[in-house]
């Protein structure tokens, strides 16, 4: 496994592995991997012939008071998952081969990234498109592998690939959650005391959604009422509740199966979002 930390040597490894044939995986993350993380490279290996693995906490893609500065690092452990997993490459820049300091030059997706996290957090998705498009053209790979743990980033990415042409396929993996039903997160590191089991009322929120839809479409406005009870029953604090097509991410008036459901809340300071399609 080689480990790179400036485009120019990363992009000179793509561009040999190209050279020889070789179709190349991209999976990428900011780091602190967990069982997630590791699902989405054994997807990447079964597309291709060599996995890249980038880690890189994105500042552009954090609101002044999120949590950049603090979000959980821990660069020997996530070198060594990599390895074992099987990557041929990790690309970790700092900051500053990333970003000049007169950097200027943005991506903006303009419709499937206004809702739900977009609207939460300005400047989000800008923040990820841009990073997204610099890693392409850096990492240059035939697939590049998301998890559906982020349905808006990865739906937006896909926006961007094709509407940027970008010559690679984007591919969505499921959710891997703990045993319980917590979605994996890098973040679920934040919790602490009774936050971890009060987290639980994500996925049970969702799982009540996915059974009100199962028998036929029910009234939306409804549903998320009945989702934000069990929030607020495990003392979570809501950011968003939403049902939307899945496909436009539009909010819908009836749910029905196929649609899909999204939360944000906050348990206790930390942030958490989860999805289902239902
Ligand atoms: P992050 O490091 O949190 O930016 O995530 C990097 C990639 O891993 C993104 O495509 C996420 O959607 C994906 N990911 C994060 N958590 C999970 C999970 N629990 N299951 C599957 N994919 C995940």
């Amino acid at each position: 496994m080689t480990i790179f930390n400036t485009p120019e040597e990363m992009q000179a490894w793509s561009q040999a592995k190209r050279a020889a044939g070789k179709r190349i995986g991209l999976v990428p993350t900011m780091g602190y991997l967990h069982a997630g993380h590791l699902s989405l490279i054994a997807e990447a290996h079964k597309r291709s012939d060599a996995v890249a693995v980038s880690i890189f906490v994105n500042p552009v893609q954090f609101g002044p008071n999120e949590d950049f500065a603090k979000y959980p690092r821990d660069e020997a452990r996530d070198l060594a998952l990599c390895r074992e997993a099987g990557a041929a490459a990790v690309f970790l820049p700092p900051v500053s081969a990333m970003y000049a300091s007169d950097a200027s030059v943005y991506v903006t997706e303009e419709r499937l990234g206004n809702g739900l996290c977009g609207a939460r957090r300005p400047g989000h998705f800008r923040g990820v498109c841009t990073v997204e498009a610099k890693l392409f053209n850096i990492v240059l790979p035939h697939v590049a592998v998301f998890g559906q743990k982020d349905y808006q980033q990865a739906a937006v990415i896909r926006r961007m690939v094709r509407d940027l042409n970008f010559p690679l396929e984007v591919v969505v993996a499921p959710i891997v959650r703990e045993p319980d039903g917590l979605a994996m997160s890098s973040r679920n590191v934040y919790l602490v005391g009774d936050e971890r089991q009060r987290a639980l009322g994500l996925s049970r929120a969702l799982q009540l959604a996915s059974e009100a839809v199962a028998d036929g479409p029910c009234a939306s406005e409804s549903l998320r009422r009945r989702m934000g009870d069990v929030l607020e029953n495990h003392a979570l604090k809501i950011d968003y509740v939403e049902i939307v097509d899945a496909e436009t991410l539009e909010p819908v008036a009836e749910a029905l199966r196929g649609n899909v459901a999204l939360i944000a809340v906050f348990c206790g300071k930390t942030r958490l979002i989860d999805n289902r399609v239902l």
